[in-house]
């Protein structure tokens, strides 16, 4: 018998519970009607956990993970009753950073003419995929304040580029795109402004484009791209983009997608023992685009979708090809019989919606 693959389940907080209780239930069912070999542990970690005993990512989870999972579906991490970020920062950095999963791949396609929002556009004109740097830039908080609380407070955050942390990333949007027969690929900065750290970034993703001839290679300032993304999307096709940028620019492109409901993403470390010195099972950990949404948590108003998507990109990632083209089609299908959330315009339950794309899948 094939040696099952072990999924940890994170929940986390607000709507995170109800989208990966769809998700769970969807694994489930792909087990037992189409025999795919995957086990499932959840963990129990998040702001309920942090409450109750003051945990927020123990090492001996983290030990779990690493070493014994082969990936993770996250919902999503945030709670109002804790207003210190400092537990949100230690599960998600605990998970991106000490698993050194640099790439944070989310598609921005538009899966419905009904869900594009721009006039005289179709779904068919928004189809990129989004590399965001995921280990550096400005999240590493390095930085500190100076004459804090005083009218002459200095407050600095230091933006944390490194040559290599800039190769690999550019190095696996262009790997993507020649894998999956993409055409061009968009690095996109702000060196006009930034020029030590973007300047690296300019320099390095030169250097990569000449090993790829068969891929445009083209550079695309921030601003102007947000600009174009709303006014001709299919401009694009693969973006890459350090940490700060890649997190602003898709959720603009969440929006032609449909909204936050829609967006999927993956957090992945390619296997290349060139880029990284952490040697761990996990080399993923894949979480819907959208937060924990605390104003209608626990109504069972969320949008699961983003999440079906997800656990499309987590099935590819563990190497069960076809499932993600499977449930990315009955998303769509969903869409189509008007099988949604109030989000969308529907008038569907979260577990609605579930039951409905289970019953399918
Ligand atoms: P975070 O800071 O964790 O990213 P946030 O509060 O900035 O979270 P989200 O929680 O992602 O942002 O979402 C913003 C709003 O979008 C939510 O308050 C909610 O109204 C809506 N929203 C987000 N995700 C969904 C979803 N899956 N279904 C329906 N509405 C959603």
């Amino acid at each position: 018998m094939t040696n099952p693959l072990r999924i940890a389940l994170l929940p986390g907080d607000g709507i995170g519970k109800e989208v990966v209780a769809v998700g769970k239930a969807l694994l489930e069912t792909l087990r037992s009607r189409r025999g795919l070999p995957l086990e499932l542990t959840t963990l129990d970690l998040g702001a309920d956990r942090f409450l109750r005993d003051g945990a927020t990512f123990p090492e001996a989870d983290q030990r779990f993970v690493r070493d014994e999972c082969d990936a993770v579906l996250l919902g999503a991490i945030g709670d109002p009753r804790v207003p210190s970020l400092d537990y949100a920062r230690d599960i998600l950095f605990g998970l991106r950073f000490g698993l050194d999963l640099y790439c944070n791949v989310r598609p921005v396609v538009c899966l419905a003419d009904s869900l594009m929002p721009l006039a005289g556009k179709r779904a068919e004109h928004c189809n990129m995929v989004v590399f965001r740097e995921n280990t550096e830039g400005i999240y590493v908080n390095v930085g500190g304040n100076f004459k804090k609380g005083t009218p002459d407070e200095v407050a600095i955050n230091e933006d944390v580029n490194t040559r290599k942390g800039v190769e690999r990333v550019i190095r696996a949007a262009f790997g993507f795109a020649k894998q999956h027969g993409r055409k061009r690929v968009h690095m996109s900065d702000k060196s006009n402004a930034m020029s030590y750290a973007h300047g690296l970034w300019q320099r390095t993703f030169k250097e990569i484009a000449v090993e790829f001839p068969e891929i445009e290679a083209k550079h695309v300032y921030v601003d102007a791209l947000c600009l174009q993304m709303v006014r001709a999307p299919e401009s694009y096709d693969v973006i890459v983009t350090n940490n700060l940028f890649g997190d602003i620019v898709t959720d603009l492109g969440a929006a032609l997608q449909g909204g936050l409901g829609m967006a999927s993403s993956a957090n992945v470390r390619p296997d290349d023992a060139r880029w990284t010195n952490v040697r761990s099972r996990c080399r993923g950990m894949f979480e819907p685009v959208h937060g924990s949404a605390p104003d209608i948590a626990g109504k069972d108003l969320a949008n699961p979708l983003a999440t079906v998507l997800t656990v499309g990109m987590m099935l590819t990632h563990l190497g069960f090809e076809g499932e993600e083209a499977k449930l990315t089609q009955l998303v769509k299908d969903a869409v189509a019989a008007g099988m949604t959330t109030r989000d969308l315009g529907g008038d569907k339950k979260t577990s609605e919606v579930g039951r409905w794309i289970i019953e399918r899948a």
